[in-house]
């Protein structure tokens, strides 16, 4: 492997579009997170004032809202997709609504996500859509189906609608040219989705990248999955297209196995759960020329070991091929350094009404506490900033 390394360490241009007062205000925000005492205070006091009705959705969209979502609304979103298209870094719309239950709720998201691809077609500062399938789907039913059980014929009826629905979006993500991320969700619920993205990648794949499939490595599982995913494709002669990420479910799937006495399908270390990322991308690079893939992460190794790796293939740096993608307000240093760099950057940019995306903050919540008992990455990176412009 080459010597070739990027420069994540350079705060100046990954805080480049943040005045003095935007950043001292993160850097609040991500002290109050890294600690794990008011972190975890404050997760379970926003979901305890919100489920008792008290006024405190103002309070939040202030504070973590601000820093992790674009707004509200798409159109509240322009700003944020203008600022991160100044740096050519892409937005992504990611419709951030979770917990929802009802047929009207499901018919709902499904049209905002088709908004959101509307949007999207023909700007190229918003490269991807991307959706949920429990944003559009039962959670029970995706199960029972993931579970390959019989049906009686209500779940049935709520099978086929759940489908109809992915057919939808996929179709008019197809019929517009723009390209859709399946997000991956918990283990039990998997197998239905990757079902649905398998087929839409052989409808709507033929002659690009169009669906995406996202590939947790977490699991013990997934890179033999996604080697077979890719040969069946090639195979059947459609593109396939892959999401890498790590995964975010880790803590609920250990609890799960733990309780229900089965083996965990999460690798037992950090380093299994990275080895295994890292051969993804070794083997998403090997057939680079047949698939498309993003690499879905905010590890500066991992980032690192594809952009080394294009270069040793000789591989220019906006390949349409090969993405890299981050959320917004976190890994700075890595997308705007990328993107600096020429490389295909594009960043999740959650909106939704503030009570509806509470899940989504509080899983980013989670992952910026030290609870392992060393600053957050975000935080190392703000104190280096705060400190080069005198400011700490
Ligand atoms: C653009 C983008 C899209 C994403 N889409 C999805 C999605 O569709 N589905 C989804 O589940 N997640 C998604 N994520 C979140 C992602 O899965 C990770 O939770 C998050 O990015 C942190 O991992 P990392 O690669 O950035 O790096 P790191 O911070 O280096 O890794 C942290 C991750 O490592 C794993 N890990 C940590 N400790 C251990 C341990 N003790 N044993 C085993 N493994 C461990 C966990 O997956 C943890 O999240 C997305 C992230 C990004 C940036």
């Amino acid at each position: 492997m080459s010597e070739f390394r990027l420069n994540f360490q350079d705060t100046a241009t990954a805080f480049a579009d943040k005045s003095d007062s935007q950043l001292k205000e993160k850097y609040r925000l991500f002290k109050l997170l890294n600690s794990p005492t008011l972190n975890s205070i404050g997760s379970a006091a926003a979901r305890f004032a919100l489920s008792i009705g008290l006024p405190v959705e103002g309070l939040i969209k202030a504070t973590i809202f601000e820093q992790f979502c674009g707004g509200e609304k798409i159109e509240e979103c322009e700003p944020t997709i203008t600022k991160l298209g100044a740096s050519n870094i892409g937005a992504i719309l990611d419709y951030s609504v979770e917990g929802k239950a009802t047929e009207e709720d499901f018919e709902r998201t499904k049209n905002e996500i088709i908004k959101t691809i509307e949007r999207a077609k023909d700007d190229p500062n918003i490269p991807f859509a991307v959706f949920k399938v429990t944003g559009v789907a039962p959670l029970g039913t995706l199960e029972r189906m993931s579970r390959k059980k019989r049906l009686d014929a209500k779940s049935q009826a709520k099978c086929e609608r759940i489908h109809n629905r992915v057919l939808e979006i996929c179709e008019f993500a197809y019929s517009v040219g723009q390209p859709v991320f399946i997000d991956a969700e918990e283990s039990w619920i998997q197998d239905a989705i990757d079902r649905m993205a398998a087929e839409m990648m052989e409808r709507f794949n033929r002659e690009q990248a169009v669906v995406y499939n996202t590939i947790q490595l977490y699991r013990t599982d997934r890179y033999q999955f996604l080697k077979k995913s890719r040969r069946q494709a090639h195979a059947d002669g459609y593109i396939y297209a892959a999401k890498l990420v790590r995964g975010a479910y880790m803590e609920k799937e250990r609890e799960r196995a733990r309780e229900m006495n089965y083996p965990s399908p999460i690798h037992p270390t950090k380093a299994d759960t990275d080895a295994s990322y890292d051969a993804a991308i070794d083997y998403c690079m090997r057939h680079f020329k047949d698939m498309a893939f993003v690499a879905g992460t905010h590890n500066e190794a991992s980032s690192q070991k594809v952009a080394a790796m294009m270069r040793e293939y000789g591989i220019a740096p906006n390949h349409p091929h090969i993405y890299f993608s981050q959320l917004y307000g976190m890994g700075d240093n890595i997308s705007y350094v990328l993107a600096k760099e020429g490389y295909n950057v594009s960043k999740y940019v959650p909106y939704g009404p503030v009570a509806d995306t509470v899940p989504y903050l509080i899983r980013r919540a989670q992952e910026n506490s030290s609870a392992a008992g060393h600053m957050s990455r975000e935080m190392e990176m703000l104190e280096r900033e705060l400190k080069r412009r005198k400011l700490n």
